[in-house]
């Protein structure tokens, strides 16, 4: 057991250091150009972001103030972190800063329900889970942010049938739309049925970063007055948004799309580099490490 968890523990090292050397790196790359980030269009700034992101701790393998340099190395303005039914990690990057390396961070948490996932974006606190996705919307309101409903299929469409009224923005660009045709359709399908129910609603896009999955491999172009929280949940809330999926291809008002059209497909092509790979491996490694030791548990270590 000993060898075991000095194993662990090595390989969580391993992490640290590869993780400390890739950031060293990334501080002078970005894979992807900020080619969004200071655009004007139609006097509103043209803000690249990624609304679902879960972080460490909780859900995700990297604590925000990681997870905001990745998201500068990816050309992001804005991430919300949003975990499963919890704020924790929110809570911590409070005590330190809301705007880390410039890019803004916006609390949340991804409300899961057993029917639908509703992204609860700018929430001061968490709201109920056990409700209807209308009562869920209504809770996320009062509690000062905007209702997403995260990559829907048949089942959530269903569920949150009658209410997209009610909510802010769909998830049109989300990896599942990448996995195979059937669940892109289904997401298709899904999206039509928000549009038939609220043509304004907001069109979004998101990486949902767990662990590996690049943040910012789908995203969201918003279209706000400044980059503050106020006035990136003021551009959602009336669908000033355009999402970009991880082929580079754009969803929401053509207008708009035509002003990110070439953003997005830049984002779609960037290469994945040395520095992010290893940036990965070293989340891998800690993560494994982390997760090895937590199993072998602290009472067995002193047995
Ligand atoms: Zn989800
Ligand atoms: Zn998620």
């Amino acid at each position: 057991m000993r060898r075991v968890r000095l194993a662990l523990a090595a390989l969580w090292l391993t992490g640290l250091v590869l993780g400390s050397i890739s950031e060293r790196s990334i501080a002078t790359s970005r894979s992807v150009p900020s080619t969004s980030s200071g655009k004007i269009y139609d006097g509103f700034q043209v803000l690249s972001a990624d609304l679902h992101v879960h972080s460490f701790p909780g859900d995700g393998a990297l604590p925000p103030w990681a997870l905001a340099s990745e998201a500068r190395r990816r050309g992001l303005d804005i991430i919300a972190l949003t975990n499963h039914n919890q704020m924790l990690s929110w809570t911590l990057t409070n005590w330190f800063a809301s705007r880390s390396q410039g890019v803004l961070l916006l609390p949340g948490e991804e409300v899961t329900t057993p029917k639908f996932h509703m992204g609860a974006v700018g929430v001061q606190r968490t709201v109920g889970w056990d409700r209807s996705a209308r009562t869920v919307a209504a809770a996320v309101h009062a509690a000062g942010g905007v209702a997403i409903a995260a990559h829907p299929d048949n089942e959530a469409a269903r569920a949150i049938d009658g209410a997209f009224a009610d909510i802010d923005g769909v998830e049109s660009a989300h990896p599942v739309r990448h996995v195979n045709d059937k669940s892109s359709r289904e997401l298709d399908a899904s999206v039509a049925r928000a549009l038939a129910e609220h043509p304004g609603i907001a069109q979004i896009g998101s990486s949902d970063f767990h662990y590996l999955a690049p943040i910012g491999l789908c995203r969201t172009y918003i279209f706000a007055r400044d980059m503050t929280i106020r006035s990136v949940l003021e551009a959602i809330h009336a669908g000033r948004t355009v999402a970009c999926d991880g082929r580079g291809r754009t969803y929401g008002d053509p207008h708009l799309a035509l002003a990110v059209g070439e953003a997005c497909r830049a984002a779609a092509t960037a290469k994945p580099n040395l520095h992010g790979q290893l940036n990965r491996i070293a989340v891998l490694c800690a993560w494994l490490g982390a997760f090895g030791l937590t199993l072998a548990g602290p009472r067995r270590a002193i047995e």
